[in-house]
């Protein structure tokens, strides 16, 4: 089966997780977000998990099979077979070539590329919160919850990410320049990057991706 296929690529703070809901479900595609699967992976207190959390913690990559390994089984379930919008993979070429592994040439595949100046990246994640318990994300200024601490959708505590404090997101935002960067020149050759300025409002960026992926 053919599958439709959407990569949420650029730097943390970007939105890639909110814009990754919104587009979620308008193509009714699922969200696959690696930081999700290893945060989950740490909350069970997997093999994974005890592998992942002190390179999450320091804002470092956690090694590729690892994520890889999270991935995979998230990917091949029944729900993905018509497509799936990733967040967070690939984040080094290593990455997108096991990521190249899993796809066919049938698949329809595009890389969309978020980019935005870091004041803007630093400002969004420190402002950022999210819900403990289904994972609702929240920006204290642009869009806070209706009571403070409170998750509109489930009533959940909002909590700040261990690795949204100043010196890990610093780090974050190198290891994004010197690791991740690089893959975006090797889709560009492949003709399958496109990209979207996602600074401004959530509507706005959505608004330059329905041009590219269709509908409004
Ligand atoms: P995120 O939720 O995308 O900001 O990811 C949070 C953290 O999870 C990152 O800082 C990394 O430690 C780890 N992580 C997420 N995705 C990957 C990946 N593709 N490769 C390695 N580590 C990852």
């Amino acid at each position: 089966m053919k599958r439709n296929i959407l990569v949420l690529f650029g730097p943390p703070g970007i939105g890639k997780g909110t814009v990754g809901k919104a587009l979620s479900e308008k193509l009714n595609l699922p969200l696959i977000s690696a930081g999700d699967l290893l945060r989950s992976e740490v909350k069970e207190n997997s093999d994974i998990g005890k592998k992942a959390s002190a390179f999450m913690n320091a804002g470092s990559l956690v090694p590729d099979e690892l994520v890889f390994e999270a991935l995979k089984k998230r990917i091949t379930s029944s729900d993905a077979k018509e497509g799936f919008l990733l967040d967070g993979f690939p984040r080094n070429l290593a990455q997108a070539d096991l990521l190249d592994c899993v796809l066919d040439s049938q698949d329809h595949y595009l890389v969309l590329n978020l980019t935005g100046s870091d004041t803007v990246l630093i400002e969004r994640l420190s402002q950022r919160r999210i819900c403990a318990a289904c994972g609702a994300i929240y920006h204290l200024i642009n869009m806070p919850p209706r009571s403070e601490g409170v998750c509109d959708t489930c009533g959940g505590l909002l909590t700040q990410r261990n690795d949204d404090s100043p010196d890990v997101i610093a780090h974050r935002l190198e290891i994004f320049r010197k690791e991740t960067e690089p893959v975006i020149g090797r889709y560009r050759k492949a003709g399958t990057l496109r990209t979207v300025k996602a600074d401004a409002t959530l509507s706005e960026t959505m608004a330059q991706i329905a041009e590219i992926v269709g509908g409004n």
